[in-house]
């Protein structure tokens, strides 16, 4: 060991005094003292505290700072128009009915502002006429940059069910402006009769408890009217409507639904209307492109108020009648007449003898239809 330390003092001073004499200057010569890295500093100095702080008081090692997100480069706002977005395009196909609901609609500026309240609508939509619509939506931005977009609305007749067309002899009682106290006695006949009606109602009368009774007896129930004053019903659209649909309310609060059948006061061939011309013409064609069927009569009772008859007329004239359409029949009785009410037990007694069968109107009904006068 002693020998070999000996050894490398003795190369060593004989490189230096080599080195000098020669006037060369030796590589090794320019740094004789290696300066230490930092990295055997700092492992010296951490190896040292660890040395030096008893293990139980050791102060956690510092985190690091949090590092902070680079700051985005600064994006080129681009000015534009202000965009307008129509919910559910710009053209919308919808059924015809008695209300139209835009489906929305919505603006933005260039700088992403939301400026939907600034948009001005203009155009008109006839929810209830078949045919093309346009509805124009414009807006202007605070720099006085604006757009346009067009909705085309195309209204189209709802799709209605198939007609089924009934067995021979099937007949379809139908009562109108009821119900009152003589209804639930038809009930009871029809009952007994197992035989199916359909009751065109009055709405101002209320009675849901009648009505109620014949929807769950299997009865249809349809829209007569609710006050059967020609004057105001056929005054125009709106007032036919606003009729309409308060004797629906009375339907659905009675059976729980809309009607989808009903009859026009007076029969699509009324002259009551004529007030207004035109509007049967009208009116028949907007309530079957909404999914309204409406149904007149083939056979009457001539039962109608201010007329003397007996019950045995009533029966005679319907009688008649369904002999005289034995495809099909559609009956025109009012439950509100005692003697009109009084002869159905004998009509379906009749009809019962002769093959006759007694049904609900619905939508897949044979329709029959008046020629409209007005
Ligand atoms: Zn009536």
């Amino acid at each position: 060991m002693k020998r070999n330390v000996c050894v490398v003092l003795f190369c060593t001073l004989l490189a230096l005094l080599t080195a000098s004499a020669c006037g060369i200057p030796h590589p090794e010569t320019v740094t004789e003292t290696p300066v230490p890295t930092e990295a055997v500093l700092e492992d010296e100095t951490v190896e040292m505290i660890a040395a030096s702080t008893p293990k139980e008081t050791q102060m956690p090692l510092p985190t690091a700072p949090p590092t902070v997100p680079p700051t985005p480069a600064p994006t080129e706002v681009v000015v534009r128009d202000p965009v307008i977005t129509l919910v559910g395009g710009e053209s919308i196909e919808v059924d015809a009915d008695f209300t139209f609901t835009d489906p929305g609609y919505f603006a933005d500026d260039y700088l992403g502002n939301n400026i939907t309240s600034r948009i001005e609508v203009s155009g008109e939509v006839v929810p209830y006429q078949v045919g093309s619509y346009s509805i124009t939506y414009s807006v202007t931005d605070d720099g006085g940059r604006s757009a346009t977009v067009v909705r085309h609305v195309e209204v189209v007749p709802v799709v209605m069910p198939d007609i089924i067309m009934p067995p021979e002899k099937t007949v379809y009682l139908t009562f109108d402006d009821g119900p009152c106290s003589y209804t639930k006695q038809l009930l009871d006949v029809l009952k007994k009769h197992n035989a199916k009606a359909t009751f065109f109602i009055i709405g101002e009368r209320g009675n849901e408890d009648i009505i109620k009774r014949a929807y769950e007896e299997g009865h249809a129930i349809g829209v007569h009217t609710y006050t059967h004053e020609y004057k105001q019903i056929y005054k125009n659209e709106q007032a036919f409507f606003d009729d309409f649909w308060k004797t629906q309310e009375v339907i659905k609060e009675a059976t729980g639904s809309y009607t989808q059948i009903f009859r026009f006061p007076g029969g699509s061939a009324n002259t009551a209307s004529r007030r207004n011309k035109g509007i049967m013409t009208r009116l028949t064609k907007i309530m079957e492109d909404m999914g309204y069927r409406y149904f007149d009569w083939n056979v009457t009772a001539g039962d109608a108020s201010g007329k003397s008859y007996t019950s045995g007329d009533v029966k005679n004239r319907v009688v008649s009648g369904l002999k005289r359409h034995s495809d099909y029949a559609v009956v025109l009785q009012h439950d509100i007449h005692y003697q009109s009410v009084k002869a159905v037990d004998s009509i379906l007694t009749w009809g019962e003898e002769h093959g006759y069968t007694f049904l609900a109107l619905d939508l897949t009904s044979p329709v029959v239809h008046s020629q409209v006068q007005n």
